[in-house]
Parts: C-alpha cells; structure tokens; sequence
C-alpha cells in the first residue's frame, strides 16, 4: 500500500478523469489521461507520460528563468 498522505491525486486537465498520484512535493502542470492526449491507454503509458510531462515542464521553468 501507498502511503496516500505522501501523494497528490493528478486529474485530467481536460476531462478531469483521476489519471494516478505522485509525491506531494511534484508539480504537474496540464496533465492529460491517456484518451485525451490520444496516447494508448494502461497504467504503465500514464505513468511514464506523467514522467515525461514532468520532466518537461521541469525544464520550461528552467528555461523560462
Ligand atoms: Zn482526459
């Protein structure tokens, strides 16, 4: 079991369907469920797009400052 109070529920931005959770402290801007985003759908596409996302938005602000 996950410890719930460590993580963050992430929702679709655009149709607010619950896509996973990450740490607390992680900022995810934006995020997309798998249809939305017309990504293939399954626990391991969300996670590693959820992984990509973040990493991305990590280096916009990095770029944007
Ligand atoms: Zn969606």
């Amino acid at each position: 079991m996950m410890n719930i109070y460590d993580k963050r529920q992430i929702r679709c931005a655009t149709c607010g369907r619950e896509i996973g959770e990450v740490d607390d402290d992680a900022r995810i801007l934006f995020s997309r469920c798998g249809s939305c985003d017309g990504a293939k759908s399954g626990e391991n596409e969300v996670f590693r797009y959820l992984t990509e996302r973040f990493e991305t938005t990590v280096k916009n602000v990095l770029v944007t400052r």
